[in-house]
């Protein structure tokens, strides 16, 4: 035990000494990247069925409102190692790095007798090693849909090597995690396994066997998929994300991706050609154009959900099989949600419901009761807390989140959190950064949010009740003069609370519009709103 103190550092003593020899269920943490809620059964999904993901759900707890601090992938996944929001873990943005000494819930698992490993989409770095793991086989960086190299660190030394698969990730990963579940680990440990797809993130490139599915049907339209931004201020209106005008003639297939080979290029073209053929006759022009782009980009969405929801179902159907299942418990959640033709958008990053939300789902036999749900403010920010409980351990003085535990019953305690702090950072002024989405920080209570445009002096206040679309701020309306100035004081109250920097990680105050002005002087959001 001397060594693992050596290096972990002595504040470590209090909560390992806490350990007792109860024992201690395996944990499996599935996760995808980009799936919005609204793309799973279980949660009241128009567009499309999830069974397998909705046996999690089902025979277990579905958490209704959790959120991200930041919703973005990298800062989303290095929140849930540690523990802790972007500004303390350090990871703000795409293109960060990392830092891999900190203190991760897989590091403290391995303390307390846990085998970990994380197999599929890792995403913290090109050539950053994943730390905390006795074994790894992550995609390099982003990951390709087909044909994707992998590194694999078979026993967490930094020994990697680099393997070239042939096939669909998302099956790939499922055959990784599983070959790792039956012969990989230690069968007298227990275990933590991170089986984490690229699946569905964007260009959504469906599996060879999804690719015809949903050819015969229309997927419904959001309510808002005509949004015109009239009712929110200057970052709505000069985001770079729209299905109308951001979206590529790769991400609409209409020329293929650049990773198939050429026995799997004859399928994808068999499939996509007449669809392109017919589309290009049509010569479709305005929202009859936009609705085609639509229908595409959801159906690709949904194909790649489709595959993953089955490959789920390949790993639930093994633990039952192996007798496993009773003593694992399992976790499926996304990196942050996702614009699913929602306000005529795809990606995220914006605090705007979709893409806030995430999923979050858990299956504990024996300990959370079927059928759940839990209407509490959770976010990504207690996966770690969370994990670290189940194990017998306590939470370090560090971690910012608070184990759902407590919350497996259904019921909320008292003292549960009333509001969540969010913060965005993605933006450089002087450059075109992807999407465009200017940076924010912003409150949310069970009712209403907050969200503060800093770079900008905007604010927009939403009543969710009222207006569950978040298309109209009432920021400033007289109605809403104590709700505002609760909230704001509340926004304060979390960010010191969370030891958000006072320069909010050194924004600059004055940004100049080089390569994407406001189109348009909009007239609402911060001041009046009619
Ligand atoms: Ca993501």
């Amino acid at each position: 035990m001397h060594v693992i103190f050596a290096f972990v550092g002595l504040f470590l003593l209090s909560f390992v000494a806490d350990v007792s020899g109860a024992e201690q269920p395996n944990i499996l943490f599935i996760f995808t990247d980009d799936h919005a809620a609204h793309a799973i059964s279980c949660y009241d999904s128009k567009i499309n069925k999830t069974p397998n993901l909705d046996r999690i759900g089902n025979e277990g707890i579905r958490f209704d409102n959790c959120f991200c601090t930041n919703g973005i992938c990298g800062p989303s996944r290095a929140v849930i190692l540690t523990g802790k929001y972007s500004h303390k873990n350090g990871f703000l943005r795409n293109g960060n790095r990392f830092d891999g000494n900190q203190l991760t819930f897989p590091k403290m698992l391995q303390m307390v007798g846990y085998e970990t490993a994380v197999i599929g989409k890792w995403h913290l770095g090109e050539h950053q090693e994943p730390t905390g793991f006795s074994y790894s086989e992550v995609l390099v960086g982003q990951g390709p849909y087909y044909n994707p190299t992998m590194l694999r660190d078979d026993h967490g030394n930094g020994d990697r090597k680099k393997i070239n698969y042939t096939g669909y990730t998302t099956d790939i990963i499922t055959d990784l995690a599983l070959d790792w579940l039956k012969e990989g680990r230690k069968s007298d440990k227990p275990f933590m396994l991170m089986y984490q797809h690229k699946a569905p993130h964007r260009e959504w490139c469906p599996g060879p066997k999804y690719l015809t599915m949903y050819d015969d049907v229309e997927i419904p339209e959001p309510v808002n998929l005509f949004d015109d931004y009239e009712g929110r201020g200057t970052a709505a209106h000069t985001q770079d994300m729209t299905i109308e005008k951001t979206m590529t003639d790769r991400d609409l297939k209409l020329v293929p991706p650049p990773f198939l080979n050429e026995e799997q290029l004859k399928v994808w073209n068999a499939a996509y050609e007449p669809k392109n053929e017919a589309f290009r006759k049509a010569n479709l022009q305005g929202k009859d154009l936009v609705r085609w782009k639509y229908q595409r980009y959801i159906k690709d969405y949904l194909r790649c959900v489709a595959a993953v929801d089955d490959n789920i179902g390949r790993v639930l159907d093994y633990l039952d099989e192996a007798g496993l299942a009773e003593n694992t418990i399992v976790v499926y959640s996304s990196d942050q949600g996702f614009y699913l033709g929602d306000h005529g958008w795809f990606d995220k990053r914006f605090m705007y419901e979709e893409s806030y939300r995430q999923p979050l789902m858990v299956r504990w036999p024996g300990k959370i009761q079927p059928g759940t749900v839990s209407k509490a403010l959770v976010s990504n920010v207690d996966f770690a807390e969370t994990f670290i409980d189940v194990a017998g351990l306590d939470q370090p003085r560090a971690m910012q989140g608070a184990s759902l535990t407590p919350l497996f019953d259904g019921e909320i305690p008292e003292d549960w959190r009333k509001s969540h702090y969010y913060h965005y950072y993605e933006f450089e002024a002087n450059s075109r950064t992807p999407h465009m989405v200017r940076r924010h920080r912003g409150v949310r209570t069970d009712r209403y949010k907050l969200i503060d445009f800093y770079n900008l002096g905007e604010y927009e206040l939403y009543d969710l009740e009222k207006d569950p679309h978040e298309m109209q701020s009432v920021y400033d309306q007289p109605e809403y003069e104590e709700v505002q100035k609760l909230l704001k004081y509340e926004l304060d109250r979390l960010a010191e609370e969370l030891e958000v920097p006072d320069d909010r990680g050194s924004v600059p105050k004055n940004p100049v519009y080089k390569n994407n002005p406001p189109a348009q002087k909009p007239n609402a959001g911060k001041k009046k709103a009619s």
